[in-house]
């Protein structure tokens, strides 16, 4: 098979597992279950039989474990980031997004490098260490340059204590080889992309336009990016546009895929629904509409079936569904974000943004609402820098090691933004938080984070281990 081919995506296969199982009885749930709870992950079979899954007597024990996995491998820590639009042109015609060319109902607006620099500064301000860099497929004069020039703008500027942005994720659309060599010397954190519908008949008829008119050239998109060097990349599907059973049967060939050619999958998953869109009819009415219900499945499948690959989720979700899979096994989660160019230093202006926002809490009160529920944020950002990424990332979280890393840097950056941001009552709730925290680790974690605390305290600042 070639590795740049798209033949690993079996559709035959995808439909062959889907109607072959009906309803699995629940011998086969408890079986799959117990392999889940080995940390091992779940076959492509496995996964069908889950996603046949629906009777909530059924449902209960999966929800469980994918509850205890999550514990087991994340702990109560949740990373935070926020998204920056940089530019909502765009030449392609894709019928849910409100970026799309021939929406005369959007306002447009591509960033200067000042006003990237403003962004980033409002973004700095909230407490943000991490961010996510999304544009739609056109750079103001054509120019890729454009994307290159706004990672630099971004992890130049500083704030009014000297913070900056120590992360840069991208979300721009698939590249050539040579383009991808280009982002990852521009230093960037995670390649993310979202193939939208691993169904092609789907694809086909929902991106009417344009270069992602090419299924096949998307769907070899992190093959170039990984062969360009950029090991950590984020995959996604929009789930309400085809059946989501075959999309997350696409995901895990897509993961199947990563892992057989370049020995490592993705890093994370995006689980973005269909959000309504400023003159979307698609958006406002989804083809393949996902319930709550089977929304919360979709997580807690993926948490069984990669347990260490992270799950995002975006604002695009209310903050109760958020809740809701925060248990079930995400790890990532956007927090006072704006999907309009500009809206953090302007006013955030709906008739310029991709979709509308679930969640409008800011950056603090998403962090008190976690704090209430024994979470503790992270603004973490080490392994990255550190070259903990790809392979060597896998290496160290399959063991579980990583977590001797994570816990210790969730909370030394926490206080940090207690110290530098003074969120309005936060501050005994953090410090609470933290020092509980401190008490549920092992001796060695718990010298490690108090060495990292110690240090903050007296004024170190961006300390990891
Ligand atoms: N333009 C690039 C592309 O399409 O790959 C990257 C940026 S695009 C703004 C990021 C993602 O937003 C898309 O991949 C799509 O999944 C998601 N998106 C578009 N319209 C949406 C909507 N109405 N609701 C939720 N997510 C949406
Ligand atoms: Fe453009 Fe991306 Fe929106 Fe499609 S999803 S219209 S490519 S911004």
């Amino acid at each position: 098979m070639c590795g740049t081919g798209t033949d690993w995506l079996d559709e035959r296969t995808i439909h062959d597992a889907l109607d072959g199982v009906k309803s699995p009885d629940r011998g086969q749930i408890d079986e799959i279950i117990a392999k889940s709870l080995e940390l091992k992950g779940l076959s492509f079979d496995d996964v069908a039989l889950l996603c046949q899954t629906n009777t909530d007597d059924l449902l209960a024990p999966v929800f469980a474990a994918a509850k205890r996995i999550k514990e087991a491998i994340y702990g109560r820590r949740i990373v935070l980031f926020a998204p920056l639009y940089i530019s909502n042109l765009c030449a392609n015609e894709c019928l849910y997004c409100a970026f799309r060319r021939s929406n005369g109902q959007l306002v447009r607006r591509a960033l200067s490098m000042g006003e990237i620099r403003d962004e980033t500064l409002a973004i700095l301000d909230q407490g943000h260490k991490r961010v996510l860099m999304v544009a739609g497929e056109s750079y103001p004069g054509g120019d890729f340059s454009y994307v290159l020039d706004a990672i630099r703008a971004i992890y130049e500027t500083r704030n009014r204590i000297g913070d900056s942005i120590r992360r840069v994720n991208v979300n721009v659309a698939p590249l050539t080889l040579e383009q991808f060599r280009e982002l990852k010397d521009a230093g960037i954190g995670t390649y993310q992309l979202f193939q939208e519908t691993y169904h092609r008949e789907t694809y086909a008829r929902v991106h009417c336009a344009g270069k992602k008119t090419d299924y096949d050239w998307r769907l070899t998109g992190m093959d170039r990016a990984m062969r360009a060097g950029i090991d950590d990349v984020g995959i996604g599907a929009l789930f309400g546009l085809a059946d989501w059973r075959f999309d997350l049967l696409g995901l895990m060939m897509h993961i199947r895929h990563l892992e057989k050619e370049f020995g490592v999958g993705c890093h994370t998953i995006s689980v973005p629904r269909i959000e309504p869109a400023v003159g979307s009819e698609m958006a406002a009415a989804p083809p393949n509409a996902v319930s709550d219900r089977d929304f919360r499945k979709i997580v807690a499948i993926l948490r069984l079936a990669v347990p260490y690959t992270g799950l995002i989720m975006s604002t695009r979700e209310t903050a109760a569904m958020r809740d809701a899979t925060l248990e079930l096994g995400v790890s990532q989660i956007s927090a006072g974000s704006c999907t309009d160019p500009g809206g953090y230093r302007d006013k955030r202006d709906e008739a310029a943004a991709q979709f509308q926002l679930g969640d409008h809490r800011s950056l603090a009160e998403v962090i008190k609402d976690l704090g209430e529920r024994g979470y503790i944020p992270s603004f973490c950002t080490a392994c990255y820098r550190t070259g903990r990424t790809g392979h060597d990332f896998m290496e160290l979280a399959k063991p579980g090691a990583i977590k001797s890393k994570c816990g210790p840097n969730a909370l030394s950056t926490y206080l940090e933004y207690l110290i530098n941001y003074r969120p309005a009552g936060l501050d005994a709730q953090g410090r609470n938080a933290i020092r509980s925290e401190l008490i549920c680790m092992s001796t060695r974690d718990q010298r490690a984070a108090k060495s990292l605390l110690e240090r903050v305290e007296q004024g170190q600042r961006d300390v990891f281990c």
